[in-house]
């Protein structure tokens, strides 16, 4: 018998969807609420590494993210000049094991639909547009208070919404994100036929210029710069400033920025980092994902992480019969060292660049990739 029987997951995001998958399959009840109202007002696009696909797969959704996604196995290096010539071609490590590709890019409202449409396949019963605004626990369970006036009694409660947590602040545990020092601009269109791989243009004006195709008609293209606060800015003048700090990358830089005309497409964004101490749990609440650790996406393993820390949750409320501190013992053993590891890796790299050092780039990314070609 597992651990628990009733789980209410709050947050439908990869940690979130991945962890409710796993565990109605298992023959668990899952409850799960998302706050945002349907799957399309979840994000632009996400470049998922071999070990994230692994953990799909293991989810049973893997076709349907192949024939979404476009998948590749090399990264190309540019320079930031007037032919954005190619300077290298890195193959990307196939963490997720030789018979997956190497990285796949996807449009986030599609992953996420995809995974909730399993979710519900597999029995998990999915609420959008709530949360939950009060959490009780006792010895034995979770008395939970929804938004909409409802309530529930679980054994568990899985916080994976995300790096501003609800859960984290309802549960009265202080973890400081700061800010990395870089914002992001990003914008999805279509993807010109030149397009076939992430390519990624350091330097110039940027610290990053780069892209990735997402499906064979949507690419999402992003530029790095120093952190700013940009919110003052209208729609247009977001759109025009993205533009603008594109004007120096070409290739095929220069047919996306012509497709850059819609001011909702366009999103700008810090890179934050925090990881939680042990223990991620406080009774019977857990924090997963990004919830309990977010990195800048300079080796784009937080999606991975968040999978990761869904499966292994999963397999040991599945595989042991109770909900004590050996069970979080060994699920702290199995995700905190990782996850620190992948974002202190990813930290070094947008650290490097804010210093305009030339670190160790290749040992760093071999270190990272022989750590998660290891199964989670
Ligand atoms: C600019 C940027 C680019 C990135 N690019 C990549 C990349 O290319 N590849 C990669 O692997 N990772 C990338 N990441 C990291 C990645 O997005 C996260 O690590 C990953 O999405 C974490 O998944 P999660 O499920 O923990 O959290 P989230 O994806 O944030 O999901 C949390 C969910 O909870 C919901 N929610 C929030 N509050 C509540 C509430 N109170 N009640 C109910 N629901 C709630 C949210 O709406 C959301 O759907 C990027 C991050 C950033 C900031």
């Amino acid at each position: 018998m597992p651990a628990v029987n009733t789980v209410l997951v709050v947050g439908g995001g990869l940690a979130g969807a991945g962890a409710a998958v796993h565990l109605a399959q298992a023959g668990v009840a899952v409850d799960l609420v998302e706050i945002k109202p349907d799957t399309a007002a979840l994000g632009s696009g996400i470049t998922l590494q071999g070990n994230a696909l692994r953990e799909l797969r293991s989810l049973g959704v893997w076709e349907q993210v192949q024939a979404a996604g476009y998948a590749f196995d090399v990264t190309g290096i540019r320079a930031p000049d007037p032919h954005g010539t190619v300077v290298a071609e890195v193959p990307d490590a196939k963490t997720g094991g030789p018979d997956l590709p190497a990285a796949m890019g996807m449009l986030r409202p599609e992953l996420a639909r995809i995974l909730l449409d399993r979710a519900t396949e597999v029995g998990v019963k999915v609420r959008f547009g709530t949360t939950h605004t009060a959490l009780v626990q006792d010895a034995d369970g979770v008395d939970v208070t929804f938004a909409d006036g409802s309530t529930g009694r679980y054994d568990l409660v899985v916080g994976a919404d995300g790096v501003r947590s609800w859960t984290r602040r309802a549960l009265g545990v202080n973890l400081e994100t700061r800010s990395v020092g870089m914002g992001i601009w990003r914008a999805f269109g279509p993807r010109p036929a030149s397009v076939t791989r992430t390519d990624l243009y350091y330097g110039g004006p940027s610290y990053i210029a780069g892209y990735c195709p997402t499906g064979e008609d949507s690419l999402y293209a992003y530029i790095v710069e120093d952190a700013q606060d940009r919110s003052a800015l209208t729609p247009d003048e977001q759109l025009a400033t993205m533009k603008e700090l594109s004007r120096a990358y070409h290739g095929p830089w220069d047919e996306i920025r012509e497709t850059l005309t819609d001011p909702s497409r366009v999103n700008y964004t810090w890179f934050e980092t925090h990881v939680l101490d042990e223990p991620w749990n406080r009774g019977r609440v857990v924090l997963i994902g990004d919830a309990a650790h977010t990195c800048p996406p300079t080796i784009a393993q937080g999606g991975a992480m968040a999978l990761e820390d869904a499966v292994v949750l999963a397999e040991l409320l599945v595989d042991r019969s109770a909900l004590d501190q050996d069970l979080w013992d060994a699920f702290h053993a199995r995700r905190l060292e990782r996850a620190r590891t992948v974002v202190d890796a990813s930290n070094q790299l947008a650290q490097w660049q804010l210093d305009h050092v030339r670190g160790d780039i290749p040992a760093l990314m071999r270190s990272i990739a022989q750590l998660t070609s290891q199964p989670a």
